[in-house]
């Protein structure tokens, strides 16, 4: 075996390659192997027992090349996760999405702008006084900070008629929004295109006749007319592409789409995947709903000492790669003396790799929302000297990533009393992931512990398929990892 002196590969290398592999994994899997000399940056003593692989695959979830696609589908998984303080591990837990949360993630899709690439996350810390943070994937242009104040100061106009605050409020978010709503829009019909036939509106006539009056009542449609008809001339009306520029239809396409969205047996009439489209265009009357609903709960006295402030991340920059997804992989195992896997390897266990790779990307580099706004917390707590039982809500407008969801996981487990609860999660890896700036060693270890273990699981899993003549049934001992691990140690062989 030769001795190579090659550094291993960077932390944004390593999580480019994950991400155009597309593998994905929430828990940590397989401890990886010591390196073979003291050459690494990242310690990798940190790594936590061995526990389940979810490894998703294609069809898990429903991934296509268009980005704001993933975050419609992924977002279907709308379920609430929170760091159980009774695990040490950093697994998540589904638990009861509260009202807070919900009406969190609305306030973070109202921030979003742009059509795609834009994200927000948001956060209600009640400590005395009641503070809203806010942040985005980059700094918030002074335009929108300025729209952030102006909902929050039509939403407290409580001298004015709830129709009012509803009416300010859809104007603002309305041209704030647009671009975002309209992309909604194009994606409901877009499923009605995919559903030449009925457009997804199945007949009303197997349904119970109680039912169909109540949804009737509720759309204000008359008892002899056809709620499917009706329902198809909504969807139709929704097609002339020169109306987006409309804010009025824009608003009214929001508001139809909530009514037609709310009542849960409506689903017994649309199509799933049109009416979960459908749902997201009327989540800004939700929103707007919400919103007017909680601040009339609150004492006035709260409302006089809100304050509105932005956490903002450093601004995004712009890296090359210079290496192949398989280069990557490859230069990790050389730098670990252990062997790498063939790009026909890998391209068997993950056929989403691209073809053919591309030998140098630029990639975004950006610290995600979610990660400034819990880490601006820990760091505010960790200088109070105090170690309260805090519970963090974090509303987001996207599904988290698989590293935020790691990064959020350590956080938890480094300090125990705080519990993050958070909505969605997807585990899928993105490119251009960064640290935030200013987290601690511990967690910013252990997450760089976890990329290096998918490297490890990726490779183990290419190079294992060119050897499976056999069942491997030594894998099922119940002896597991850590045997395995002890007896590397011991007899130290050659891989
Ligand atoms: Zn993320």
């Amino acid at each position: 075996m030769s001795v190579t002196n090659e550094v291993p590969p960077t932390l944004d290398e390593m999580i480019f390659a994950i991400s155009q592999i597309n593998y994905n994994t929430v828990y940590q899997p397989l401890s990886p192997p010591p390196p073979s000399t003291d050459r690494l940056s990242a310690p990798l003593g940190n790594i936590t027992k061995p526990s389940p692989t979810k490894t998703l695959t294609n069809a898990d979830t429903d991934v296509d090349e268009d980005n704001s696609e993933n975050e419609e589908d992924n977002d279907e998984e709308n379920r609430a996760m929170s760091v159980s303080a009774e695990l040490d591990s950093s697994r998540w837990h589904p638990a009861k999405k509260s009202k807070h949360l919900v009406l969190l993630d609305l306030l973070a899709l109202l921030l979003v702008s742009e059509a795609t690439s834009d994200v927000a996350a948001t956060m209600l810390r009640t400590n005395g006084t009641m503070k809203f943070y806010y942040s985005k994937n980059r700094p918030c242009t002074d335009s929108e900070n300025q729209y952030v104040r102006k909902l929050f100061n039509h939403v407290s106009e409580t001298n004015r008629s709830v129709a009012d605050r509803y009416t300010n409020l859809m104007a603002a978010i309305v041209d704030k929004c647009q671009k975002k709503i309209k992309s909604r829009i194009s994606k409901v019909l877009r499923r009605v295109r995919e559903l030449p036939t009925d457009r997804g509106i199945h007949s009303e006539d197997r349904l119970p006749l109680e039912l169909v009056e109540k949804l009737k009542a509720n759309l204000r449609i008359g008892p002899e007319q056809s709620l499917r008809n009706r329902l198809i001339a909504w969807l139709d009306s929704l097609s002339p592409a020169q109306r987006l520029k409309d804010p009025e239809f824009l608003r009214d396409a929001i508001v139809s789409a909530h009514s037609i969205g709310f009542p849960s047996d409506i689903n017994l009439l649309i199509d799933q995947k049109l009416l979960r489209r459908i749902r997201k265009l009327g989540d800004y009357m939700g929103a707007v709903i919400q919103l007017v609903g909680e601040v009339d709960l609150l004492p006035p006295q709260f409302l006089q000492t809100l304050v509105i402030q932005e956490v903002p991340p450093p601004p995004p920059d712009r890296i090359v790669i210079k290496k192949t997804s398989v280069e990557i992989v490859e230069q990790w195992a050389r730098n670990r003396h252990i062997e790498g896997p063939t790009e026909t390897n890998l391209r068997i266990q993950f056929p989403s790799l691209p073809h053919p790779l591309s030998q140098q990307s630029t990639i975004t580099r950006s610290v995600h929302c979610e990660c400034t706004l819990i880490t601006k917390i820990v760091n505010d707590l960790v200088q109070q000297g105090t170690s309260p039982f805090v519970t963090l809500e974090v509303g987001v407008s996207k599904s988290l990533c698989n590293l935020c969801e790691v990064f959020m996981g350590s956080v938890k487990k480094r300090y125990p009393n705080i519990t993050i609860m958070v909505s969605t999660h997807h585990g899928k890896n993105v490119s251009g992931w960064r640290l935030p700036p200013l987290t601690p060693l511990k967690i910013s270890q252990e997450v760089e512990g976890h990329i290096n273990s998918c490297i490890e699981e990726i490779r183990c899993k290419a190079t294992q398929e060119r050897r499976s003549d056999s069942i491997p049934r030594v894998f099922e001992s119940a002896f597991g990892q850590e045997a395995a691990n002890f007896a590397l140690c011991l007899f130290n062989p050659t891989i």
